[in-house]
Protein backbone atom coordinates (compact mmCIF):
# COMPACT_ATOMS: atom_id res chain seq x y z
CA UNK A 1 0.00 0.00 0.00
CA UNK A 2 0.97 3.90 -0.69
CA UNK A 3 0.87 5.81 2.30
CA UNK A 4 -0.33 9.12 2.82
CA UNK A 5 2.74 9.87 4.02
CA UNK A 6 4.84 8.44 2.09
CA UNK A 7 2.58 10.25 -1.17
CA UNK A 8 3.34 13.62 0.75
CA UNK A 9 7.06 12.74 1.40
CA UNK A 10 7.65 11.51 -2.31
CA UNK A 11 5.53 14.35 -3.65
CA UNK A 12 7.44 17.46 -1.86
CA UNK A 13 10.24 17.71 -4.24
CA UNK A 14 7.60 18.78 -7.09
CA UNK A 15 5.28 20.59 -4.63
CA UNK A 16 8.24 23.06 -3.63
CA UNK A 17 10.01 22.87 -7.38
CA UNK A 18 6.44 24.00 -8.32
CA UNK A 19 6.19 26.92 -5.69
CA UNK A 20 9.48 27.83 -6.71
CA UNK A 21 8.65 28.33 -10.70
CA UNK A 22 5.44 30.14 -9.55
CA UNK A 23 7.68 32.91 -7.14
CA UNK A 24 6.42 36.28 -7.40
CA UNK A 25 8.62 39.14 -6.01
CA UNK A 26 7.39 42.36 -6.41
CA UNK A 27 9.98 45.07 -4.84
CA UNK A 28 9.31 49.26 -4.93
CA UNK A 29 11.59 51.97 -5.05
CA UNK A 30 9.42 54.53 -3.06
CA UNK A 31 11.03 58.01 -3.02
CA UNK A 32 9.28 61.06 -1.35
CA UNK A 33 9.73 64.15 -3.84
CA UNK A 34 11.03 66.21 -1.32
CA UNK A 35 15.18 66.53 -2.33
CA UNK A 36 17.17 65.61 -5.13
CA UNK A 37 17.81 62.05 -6.57
CA UNK A 38 20.95 61.40 -4.40
CA UNK A 39 23.33 58.20 -4.18
CA UNK A 40 21.74 56.84 -0.98
CA UNK A 41 18.28 56.56 -2.64
CA UNK A 42 19.66 55.37 -5.88
CA UNK A 43 21.51 52.70 -4.16
CA UNK A 44 18.19 51.80 -2.97
CA UNK A 45 16.58 51.69 -5.94
CA UNK A 46 19.49 49.79 -7.70
CA UNK A 47 19.96 47.13 -4.98
CA UNK A 48 15.53 46.68 -5.72
CA UNK A 49 16.21 47.02 -9.27
CA UNK A 50 18.95 44.21 -9.26
CA UNK A 51 17.20 41.81 -6.82
CA UNK A 52 13.85 42.08 -9.11
CA UNK A 53 16.39 41.29 -12.05
CA UNK A 54 17.73 38.42 -10.32
CA UNK A 55 14.50 36.47 -11.20
CA UNK A 56 13.73 36.31 -14.16
CA UNK A 57 11.66 39.38 -15.57
CA UNK A 58 7.99 36.91 -15.03
CA UNK A 59 8.98 36.39 -11.39
CA UNK A 60 10.38 39.23 -10.42
CA UNK A 61 9.01 43.25 -10.71
CA UNK A 62 10.47 46.34 -9.74
CA UNK A 63 8.17 49.04 -9.32
CA UNK A 64 8.32 52.98 -8.66
CA UNK A 65 5.59 54.60 -5.90
CA UNK A 66 5.54 58.67 -5.47
CA UNK A 67 5.17 58.87 -1.79
CA UNK A 68 4.35 62.44 -2.33
CA UNK A 69 1.86 62.93 0.86
CA UNK A 70 3.99 65.34 2.53
CA UNK A 71 2.45 68.29 0.91
CA UNK A 72 4.51 70.85 2.82
CA UNK A 73 7.92 69.77 1.42
CA UNK A 74 6.53 68.15 -2.17
CA UNK A 75 8.10 70.40 -4.76
CA UNK A 76 7.20 69.24 -8.35
CA UNK A 77 10.55 70.33 -9.34
CA UNK A 78 11.80 66.55 -7.58
CA UNK A 79 9.08 64.54 -9.24
CA UNK A 80 11.23 66.00 -12.55
CA UNK A 81 14.39 65.51 -10.79
CA UNK A 82 13.23 62.28 -10.10
CA UNK A 83 12.69 61.03 -14.19
CA UNK A 84 15.48 63.06 -15.09
CA UNK A 85 17.43 61.21 -13.12
CA UNK A 86 16.48 57.33 -14.07
CA UNK A 87 16.42 58.13 -17.95
CA UNK A 88 20.27 59.43 -17.72
CA UNK A 89 21.05 56.59 -15.30
CA UNK A 90 19.36 53.94 -18.18
CA UNK A 91 17.43 51.66 -15.85
CA UNK A 92 13.57 52.17 -15.04
CA UNK A 93 11.04 50.20 -13.44
CA UNK A 94 7.89 47.26 -14.81
CA UNK A 95 5.04 49.45 -13.36
CA UNK A 96 5.28 53.17 -12.20
CA UNK A 97 3.30 56.58 -12.75
CA UNK A 98 4.99 57.19 -15.68
CA UNK A 99 3.92 53.82 -17.50
CA UNK A 100 1.14 52.30 -15.29
CA UNK A 101 0.71 48.95 -14.47
CA UNK A 102 -2.56 46.71 -12.37
CA UNK A 103 -1.79 48.01 -8.86
CA UNK A 104 -1.99 51.94 -9.42
CA UNK A 105 -2.87 54.34 -9.17
CA UNK A 106 1.37 54.69 -8.06
CA UNK A 107 1.04 58.63 -6.58
CA UNK A 108 0.31 58.26 -3.33
CA UNK A 109 -1.81 61.83 -3.35
CA UNK A 110 -4.19 60.24 -6.09
CA UNK A 111 -4.97 57.28 -3.65
CA UNK A 112 -6.02 59.14 -0.58
CA UNK A 113 -9.55 57.72 -0.32
CA UNK A 114 -7.90 54.18 -0.15
CA UNK A 115 -5.84 55.46 2.98
CA UNK A 116 -9.08 56.52 4.59
CA UNK A 117 -10.88 53.78 4.02
CA UNK A 118 -7.98 51.55 6.12
CA UNK A 119 -7.99 54.59 9.01
CA UNK A 120 -11.78 53.74 8.85
CA UNK A 121 -11.33 50.21 8.96
CA UNK A 122 -8.34 50.53 12.03
CA UNK A 123 -10.69 52.66 13.78
CA UNK A 124 -13.41 50.14 13.55
CA UNK A 125 -11.43 47.15 14.56
CA UNK A 126 -9.97 49.16 17.83
CA UNK A 127 -6.50 49.83 16.52
CA UNK A 128 -6.78 52.85 16.16
CA UNK A 129 -8.27 56.19 17.82
CA UNK A 130 -9.52 60.06 16.64
CA UNK A 131 -7.09 62.78 18.35
CA UNK A 132 -7.94 65.96 18.90
CA UNK A 133 -5.24 67.62 20.50
CA UNK A 134 -4.03 70.60 19.27
CA UNK A 135 -0.24 71.24 16.95
CA UNK A 136 0.08 73.29 19.77
CA UNK A 137 -0.98 71.08 23.02
CA UNK A 138 1.46 68.55 21.85
CA UNK A 139 4.50 70.77 21.49
CA UNK A 140 3.67 71.41 25.19
CA UNK A 141 3.59 68.02 26.34
CA UNK A 142 6.61 66.97 24.20
CA UNK A 143 8.49 70.28 25.87
CA UNK A 144 7.01 69.77 29.47
CA UNK A 145 8.56 65.82 28.96
CA UNK A 146 11.54 66.96 27.80
CA UNK A 147 12.87 69.58 30.78
CA UNK A 148 11.28 67.12 33.44
CA UNK A 149 13.53 64.93 31.76
CA UNK A 150 10.61 61.93 31.95
CA UNK A 151 11.34 58.72 30.70
CA UNK A 152 8.25 58.96 28.38
CA UNK A 153 8.85 61.07 25.48
CA UNK A 154 6.94 62.90 22.80
CA UNK A 155 2.68 62.04 22.51
CA UNK A 156 0.96 61.53 26.30
CA UNK A 157 -1.50 59.46 24.43
CA UNK A 158 -4.94 61.50 26.16
CA UNK A 159 -7.37 60.91 23.49
CA UNK A 160 -7.20 57.09 23.79
CA UNK A 161 -9.34 57.32 26.55
CA UNK A 162 -12.22 59.13 24.88
CA UNK A 163 -14.97 56.26 24.16
CA UNK A 164 -14.91 55.35 20.26
CA UNK A 165 -18.38 56.27 19.91
CA UNK A 166 -18.04 59.58 21.39
CA UNK A 167 -15.00 59.92 19.37
CA UNK A 168 -16.61 59.32 15.74
CA UNK A 169 -18.66 61.98 16.87
CA UNK A 170 -17.01 64.48 17.70
CA UNK A 171 -14.80 63.60 14.70
CA UNK A 172 -17.51 64.61 12.31
CA UNK A 173 -17.30 68.35 13.60
CA UNK A 174 -14.01 68.67 15.00
CA UNK A 175 -10.51 68.74 13.12
CA UNK A 176 -8.53 65.60 14.15
CA UNK A 177 -5.97 63.14 13.34
CA UNK A 178 -6.06 59.47 13.38
CA UNK A 179 -3.27 57.55 15.67
CA UNK A 180 -2.43 53.94 15.76
CA UNK A 181 -2.86 52.24 18.99
CA UNK A 182 0.23 50.84 19.99
CA UNK A 183 0.00 47.86 22.25
CA UNK A 184 1.83 48.45 25.54
CA UNK A 185 3.84 46.65 27.72
CA UNK A 186 4.59 43.74 24.39
CA UNK A 187 7.50 43.69 22.26
CA UNK A 188 7.35 43.50 18.50
CA UNK A 189 9.62 40.94 17.12
CA UNK A 190 10.74 40.63 13.18
CA UNK A 191 13.82 38.91 11.06
CA UNK A 192 15.70 41.63 8.65
CA UNK A 193 16.93 39.81 6.17
CA UNK A 194 20.12 41.02 6.16
CA UNK A 195 20.58 42.02 10.42
CA UNK A 196 18.86 39.09 11.37
CA UNK A 197 16.44 38.95 14.45
CA UNK A 198 15.33 42.43 15.84
CA UNK A 199 13.35 42.98 18.86
CA UNK A 200 11.58 46.25 19.93
CA UNK A 201 9.80 47.36 23.07
CA UNK A 202 6.70 48.43 21.68
CA UNK A 203 6.99 51.22 24.45
CA UNK A 204 9.74 52.54 22.79
CA UNK A 205 7.91 53.02 19.95
CA UNK A 206 6.96 56.80 18.98
CA UNK A 207 3.91 57.07 21.41
CA UNK A 208 0.87 56.54 18.99
CA UNK A 209 2.25 57.35 15.69
CA UNK A 210 -0.58 59.88 13.55
CA UNK A 211 -1.59 57.43 10.45
CA UNK A 212 -3.95 60.45 9.44
CA UNK A 213 -3.39 63.77 9.35
CA UNK A 214 -6.29 66.80 10.04
CA UNK A 215 -6.13 67.28 6.42
CA UNK A 216 -7.08 64.30 5.23
CA UNK A 217 -3.47 63.14 3.65
CA UNK A 218 -2.05 59.86 5.58
CA UNK A 219 1.26 59.80 7.17
CA UNK A 220 3.90 58.06 5.98
CA UNK A 221 3.50 55.03 8.27
CA UNK A 222 -0.11 54.22 6.61
CA UNK A 223 0.19 54.91 3.15
CA UNK A 224 3.15 53.03 3.01
CA UNK A 225 1.74 49.83 4.72
CA UNK A 226 -1.24 49.89 2.53
CA UNK A 227 0.58 50.23 -0.36
CA UNK A 228 3.26 47.79 -0.22
CA UNK A 229 -0.18 45.36 0.80
CA UNK A 230 -2.44 46.07 -1.95
CA UNK A 231 0.36 46.13 -4.49
CA UNK A 232 1.71 42.86 -3.64
CA UNK A 233 4.94 44.04 -2.29
CA UNK A 234 7.28 40.66 -1.23
CA UNK A 235 10.46 42.65 -0.39
CA UNK A 236 11.05 45.93 1.09
CA UNK A 237 14.54 47.02 0.93
CA UNK A 238 15.28 50.01 2.10
CA UNK A 239 17.89 52.53 4.03
CA UNK A 240 18.77 51.94 7.47
CA UNK A 241 17.20 55.31 8.64
CA UNK A 242 13.62 53.58 8.60
CA UNK A 243 14.93 50.40 10.68
CA UNK A 244 13.08 52.48 13.81
CA UNK A 245 9.25 52.15 11.48
CA UNK A 246 9.65 48.63 10.71
CA UNK A 247 7.98 47.89 14.69
CA UNK A 248 5.41 49.91 14.17
CA UNK A 249 4.30 49.24 10.45
CA UNK A 250 4.34 45.48 11.66
CA UNK A 251 1.96 46.18 14.28
CA UNK A 252 -0.14 47.74 11.75
CA UNK A 253 0.16 44.59 9.63
CA UNK A 254 -1.12 42.56 12.40
CA UNK A 255 -3.51 44.84 12.79
CA UNK A 256 -5.10 44.69 10.04
CA UNK A 257 -4.44 41.13 9.28
CA UNK A 258 -1.95 41.29 6.46
CA UNK A 259 1.40 39.49 6.01
CA UNK A 260 3.61 41.62 6.19
CA UNK A 261 6.84 41.62 3.37
CA UNK A 262 10.26 40.12 3.93
CA UNK A 263 12.08 43.02 5.41
CA UNK A 264 15.97 44.35 4.54
CA UNK A 265 17.26 47.47 6.30
CA UNK A 266 20.27 48.35 3.99
CA UNK A 267 23.71 50.03 5.52
CA UNK A 268 24.15 53.36 5.12
CA UNK A 269 26.57 55.21 3.14
CA UNK A 270 29.26 57.11 4.65
CA UNK A 271 31.84 59.47 3.74
CA UNK A 272 35.55 58.37 4.08
CA UNK A 273 35.20 60.54 7.75
CA UNK A 274 32.84 57.87 9.08
CA UNK A 275 30.35 60.56 8.92
CA UNK A 276 26.95 59.84 6.56
CA UNK A 277 27.52 61.03 3.43
CA UNK A 278 26.85 64.95 2.59
CA UNK A 279 27.43 67.72 0.78
CA UNK A 280 30.40 68.28 2.82
CA UNK A 281 31.85 65.27 1.17
CA UNK A 282 31.40 65.71 -2.40
CA UNK A 283 28.22 65.84 -4.70
CA UNK A 284 25.79 63.80 -3.75
CA UNK A 285 23.00 64.55 -6.13
CA UNK A 286 23.10 62.72 -9.10
CA UNK A 287 22.88 66.11 -11.34
CA UNK A 288 25.90 67.10 -9.84
CA UNK A 289 27.57 64.00 -10.95
CA UNK A 290 26.10 64.07 -14.26
CA UNK A 291 27.38 68.00 -14.64
CA UNK A 292 30.67 67.30 -13.62
CA UNK A 293 31.06 64.76 -16.76
CA UNK A 294 30.47 61.54 -14.77
CA UNK A 295 29.06 58.22 -16.85
CA UNK A 296 26.02 56.80 -16.06
CA UNK A 297 27.50 53.31 -16.41
CA UNK A 298 30.37 53.98 -13.82
CA UNK A 299 28.73 55.92 -11.38
CA UNK A 300 25.85 52.37 -11.34
CA UNK A 301 28.87 50.11 -11.10
CA UNK A 302 30.07 52.20 -8.53
CA UNK A 303 26.37 52.74 -6.59
CA UNK A 304 26.40 48.98 -6.69
CA UNK A 305 29.12 48.00 -4.88
CA UNK A 306 28.45 50.21 -2.29
CA UNK A 307 27.62 47.12 0.43
CA UNK A 308 27.31 44.48 -1.82
CA UNK A 309 30.00 42.21 -3.41
CA UNK A 310 29.20 39.66 -6.48
CA UNK A 311 31.42 37.40 -8.33
CA UNK A 312 34.62 38.26 -10.58
CA UNK A 313 32.51 39.90 -13.43
CA UNK A 314 33.00 38.14 -16.54
CA UNK A 315 34.83 40.18 -18.55
CA UNK A 316 38.20 39.05 -17.55
CA UNK A 317 40.19 41.94 -18.59
CA UNK A 318 38.26 44.43 -16.61
CA UNK A 319 37.60 42.20 -13.25
CA UNK A 320 35.85 45.08 -11.41
CA UNK A 321 33.76 46.54 -14.31
CA UNK A 322 30.15 44.90 -14.10
CA UNK A 323 27.03 45.35 -16.43
CA UNK A 324 23.47 45.89 -15.11
CA UNK A 325 23.12 42.25 -16.17
CA UNK A 326 25.93 40.98 -14.74
CA UNK A 327 25.14 42.46 -11.66
CA UNK A 328 21.66 41.32 -11.60
CA UNK A 329 22.90 38.03 -12.12
CA UNK A 330 25.00 38.06 -9.10
CA UNK A 331 22.98 40.34 -6.89
CA UNK A 332 21.96 38.51 -3.57
CA UNK A 333 20.66 39.86 -0.61
CA UNK A 334 23.08 36.92 1.17
CA UNK A 335 26.47 38.94 0.20
CA UNK A 336 25.07 42.56 1.40
CA UNK A 337 27.42 44.06 4.09
CA UNK A 338 25.73 44.63 7.68
CA UNK A 339 28.66 47.26 8.08
CA UNK A 340 28.15 50.78 6.44
CA UNK A 341 29.38 51.44 3.02
CA UNK A 342 31.75 54.13 2.72
CA UNK A 343 31.76 56.26 -0.73
CA UNK A 344 35.52 56.56 -1.67
CA UNK A 345 35.09 59.61 -4.47
CA UNK A 346 38.35 58.28 -6.19
CA UNK A 347 37.54 54.93 -6.64
CA UNK A 348 34.07 56.61 -8.55
CA UNK A 349 37.23 58.59 -10.53
CA UNK A 350 38.63 55.63 -11.05
CA UNK A 351 35.62 54.01 -12.62
CA UNK A 352 34.74 56.81 -14.38
CA UNK A 353 38.19 56.76 -16.53
CA UNK A 354 37.24 53.32 -17.05
CA UNK A 355 34.23 53.42 -18.61
CA UNK A 356 35.88 56.61 -20.63
CA UNK A 357 38.22 54.25 -22.04
CA UNK A 358 35.98 51.65 -22.95
CA UNK A 359 33.90 54.26 -25.36
CA UNK A 360 34.91 54.31 -29.29
CA UNK A 361 36.28 57.59 -30.21
CA UNK A 362 33.21 58.53 -31.86
CA UNK A 363 30.52 58.21 -28.41
CA UNK A 364 33.27 59.98 -26.53
CA UNK A 365 33.26 62.65 -28.75
CA UNK A 366 28.95 62.69 -28.86
CA UNK A 367 29.02 62.48 -24.95
CA UNK A 368 31.63 65.16 -24.87
CA UNK A 369 30.15 67.76 -27.70
CA UNK A 370 27.47 69.33 -25.05
CA UNK A 371 30.27 70.38 -22.27
CA UNK A 372 32.02 71.73 -25.34
CA UNK A 373 29.75 73.63 -26.29
CA UNK A 374 28.51 75.25 -23.42
CA UNK A 375 32.05 76.20 -22.93
CA UNK A 376 31.99 78.20 -25.72
CA UNK A 377 34.55 76.07 -27.63
CA UNK A 378 33.90 76.49 -31.36
CA UNK A 379 32.46 80.58 -30.97
CA UNK A 380 29.14 79.15 -31.63
CA UNK A 381 26.37 77.27 -30.86
CA UNK A 382 27.34 74.02 -32.57
CA UNK A 383 30.66 73.10 -34.17
CA UNK A 384 31.22 73.58 -38.04
CA UNK A 385 32.15 70.74 -40.06
CA UNK A 386 36.09 70.84 -39.75
CA UNK A 387 35.70 71.51 -35.89
CA UNK A 388 33.61 68.82 -35.81
CA UNK A 389 36.27 66.61 -37.79
CA UNK A 390 38.98 67.98 -35.19
CA UNK A 391 36.81 67.42 -32.07
CA UNK A 392 36.72 63.86 -33.14
CA UNK A 393 40.55 63.15 -33.70
CA UNK A 394 41.13 65.09 -30.75
CA UNK A 395 39.31 62.07 -28.60
CA UNK A 396 42.40 59.92 -29.45
CA UNK A 397 44.81 62.50 -27.64
CA UNK A 398 42.95 63.11 -24.41
CA UNK A 399 40.92 59.44 -23.92
CA UNK A 400 43.78 58.02 -22.11
CA UNK A 401 43.97 60.21 -18.98
CA UNK A 402 40.40 61.62 -19.21
CA UNK A 403 38.58 61.22 -15.61
CA UNK A 404 35.10 63.27 -16.32
CA UNK A 405 33.73 64.48 -19.65
CA UNK A 406 33.90 68.06 -18.61
CA UNK A 407 37.52 68.39 -18.66
CA UNK A 408 37.93 67.86 -22.82
CA UNK A 409 36.97 71.77 -23.39
CA UNK A 410 39.69 72.88 -21.50
CA UNK A 411 42.17 70.13 -22.61
CA UNK A 412 41.69 70.91 -25.82
CA UNK A 413 41.15 74.69 -26.25
CA UNK A 414 44.11 75.21 -27.71
CA UNK A 415 43.32 73.33 -30.75
CA UNK A 416 40.07 75.94 -31.44
CA UNK A 417 41.68 78.78 -30.10
CA UNK A 418 44.71 80.39 -30.02
CA UNK A 419 46.04 80.06 -27.05
CA UNK A 420 47.40 83.56 -25.57
CA UNK A 421 51.26 83.31 -25.66
CA UNK A 422 52.56 82.70 -22.28
CA UNK A 423 55.53 84.64 -20.17
CA UNK A 424 58.65 83.65 -20.87
CA UNK A 425 59.51 81.61 -18.02
CA UNK A 426 57.02 79.06 -18.93
CA UNK A 427 58.72 78.05 -22.00
CA UNK A 428 61.98 77.72 -20.28
CA UNK A 429 62.68 73.87 -19.59
CA UNK A 430 64.51 72.90 -15.97
CA UNK A 431 68.42 73.62 -16.51
CA UNK A 432 68.23 75.89 -19.39
CA UNK A 433 68.65 79.43 -19.57
CA UNK A 434 66.80 81.52 -22.53
CA UNK A 435 69.18 81.10 -25.09
CA UNK A 436 68.92 77.48 -24.56
CA UNK A 437 65.25 77.87 -24.85
CA UNK A 438 65.57 80.03 -28.18
CA UNK A 439 67.59 77.63 -29.46
CA UNK A 440 65.16 74.60 -28.48
CA UNK A 441 62.32 76.05 -30.07
CA UNK A 442 64.48 76.22 -33.42
CA UNK A 443 64.79 72.44 -33.40
CA UNK A 444 60.79 72.49 -32.65
CA UNK A 445 60.34 74.38 -35.55
CA UNK A 446 62.17 72.47 -37.76
CA UNK A 447 59.83 68.91 -36.20
CA UNK A 448 57.00 70.64 -37.38
CA UNK A 449 58.44 71.07 -40.67
CA UNK A 450 59.69 67.71 -40.71
CA UNK A 451 56.49 66.35 -39.43
CA UNK A 452 54.43 67.73 -42.34
CA UNK A 453 56.58 65.50 -44.55
CA UNK A 454 57.26 62.44 -42.20
CA UNK A 455 56.51 59.33 -43.49
CA UNK A 456 54.84 57.60 -40.18
CA UNK A 457 54.98 58.70 -36.31
CA UNK A 458 58.51 55.84 -36.33
CA UNK A 459 60.14 58.24 -38.89
CA UNK A 460 59.21 61.56 -36.69
CA UNK A 461 60.07 59.94 -33.15
CA UNK A 462 64.09 58.33 -34.40
CA UNK A 463 64.41 62.12 -35.92
CA UNK A 464 63.26 63.49 -32.40
CA UNK A 465 65.13 61.16 -30.53
CA UNK A 466 68.36 62.14 -32.18
CA UNK A 467 67.98 65.44 -32.39
CA UNK A 468 67.78 64.59 -28.24
CA UNK A 469 71.20 62.43 -27.96
CA UNK A 470 72.89 64.82 -29.84
CA UNK A 471 72.26 67.78 -27.42
CA UNK A 472 72.27 65.44 -24.49
CA UNK A 473 69.36 66.81 -23.39
CA UNK A 474 65.93 64.62 -22.36
CA UNK A 475 63.37 64.51 -24.47
CA UNK A 476 60.96 66.25 -22.50
CA UNK A 477 63.28 69.20 -21.99
CA UNK A 478 63.45 68.97 -25.93
CA UNK A 479 60.03 69.61 -26.63
CA UNK A 480 58.92 71.75 -24.09
CA UNK A 481 59.37 74.98 -25.39
CA UNK A 482 57.35 73.65 -28.45
CA UNK A 483 55.17 72.46 -26.43
CA UNK A 484 54.29 75.74 -24.82
CA UNK A 485 54.25 77.73 -27.97
CA UNK A 486 51.35 74.92 -29.77
CA UNK A 487 49.36 74.67 -26.72
CA UNK A 488 49.89 77.21 -24.40
CA UNK A 489 50.46 75.14 -21.38
CA UNK A 490 53.69 73.01 -19.97
CA UNK A 491 51.23 69.84 -19.75
CA UNK A 492 48.92 69.17 -22.92
CA UNK A 493 47.77 66.22 -24.51
CA UNK A 494 50.25 64.42 -26.48
CA UNK A 495 52.12 67.32 -28.65
CA UNK A 496 52.23 64.98 -32.25
CA UNK A 497 48.86 64.74 -32.76
CA UNK A 498 48.25 67.85 -31.92
CA UNK A 499 50.35 69.32 -34.54
CA UNK A 500 48.68 66.75 -37.05
CA UNK A 501 45.68 68.59 -36.13
CA UNK A 502 46.70 72.10 -36.40
CA UNK A 503 48.66 71.82 -39.17
CA UNK A 504 51.83 72.98 -40.25
CA UNK A 505 50.78 76.55 -41.47
CA UNK A 506 49.03 77.43 -37.83
CA UNK A 507 51.47 76.14 -35.77
CA UNK A 508 54.36 77.40 -37.28
CA UNK A 509 52.35 80.50 -37.18
CA UNK A 510 52.12 79.98 -33.33
CA UNK A 511 56.13 79.53 -33.11
CA UNK A 512 56.88 82.36 -34.43
CA UNK A 513 54.16 84.52 -31.72
CA UNK A 514 56.42 82.14 -29.47
CA UNK A 515 60.16 83.42 -31.01
CA UNK A 516 58.57 87.11 -30.70
CA UNK A 517 57.90 87.02 -26.94
CA UNK A 518 61.30 84.77 -25.99
CA UNK A 519 63.06 87.51 -27.86
CA UNK A 520 61.37 90.82 -26.87
CA UNK A 521 63.24 92.88 -24.54
CA UNK A 522 60.80 93.68 -21.94
N1 LIG B 1 9.13 57.48 1.20
C1 LIG B 1 10.22 56.88 1.94
C2 LIG B 1 11.50 57.57 1.50
O1 LIG B 1 11.43 58.67 1.12
C3 LIG B 1 10.25 55.41 1.65
C4 LIG B 1 10.79 54.57 2.74
C5 LIG B 1 10.51 53.10 2.44
O2 LIG B 1 11.10 52.60 1.50
O3 LIG B 1 9.67 52.53 3.09
O4 LIG B 1 12.58 57.07 1.52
Amino acid sequence: MFSCGAFIRCMTPFILYGTLLSMKIRVRYAPSPTGLQHIGGIRTALFNFLFARSFNTEEGKFILRLEDTDRTRFDKSYVKNLYDTFNWLGFKWDEGPDIGGSFGPYIQSERTKLYKKYAQELLEKGHAYYCFCSAERIEDVRKKRESERSSETGYDRICRSIEPNKAAIRAAEESCTVRLKIPLGEKTIFQDQLLGDIEWLNDDINPDPVLLKSDGFPTYHLANVVDDHLMEVTHVLRAQEWLASTPLHIIMYRAFGWTPPEFCHLPMVMGQDGKKLSKRHGATSIDEFAKQGYLPEALLNYIALLGASYEESLDAKHPEIYTLDELAKHFSIKKLNKAPAVFDYKKLEWYNGQYIRMKSNEVLARLCLPYAIEKGLFAGESPTEQQRKIFLASMSLVKERLVFLSEVPEKIAYLFKEPDVPAKEEFIPKKCDLEKTIELLQIGKEIVKYLAQAINDEQSESFIKAEAEKREIKLGDLMMPLRVAITGSRVSPPLFGSLRLLGEECSLKRIEKAFARLTDCG
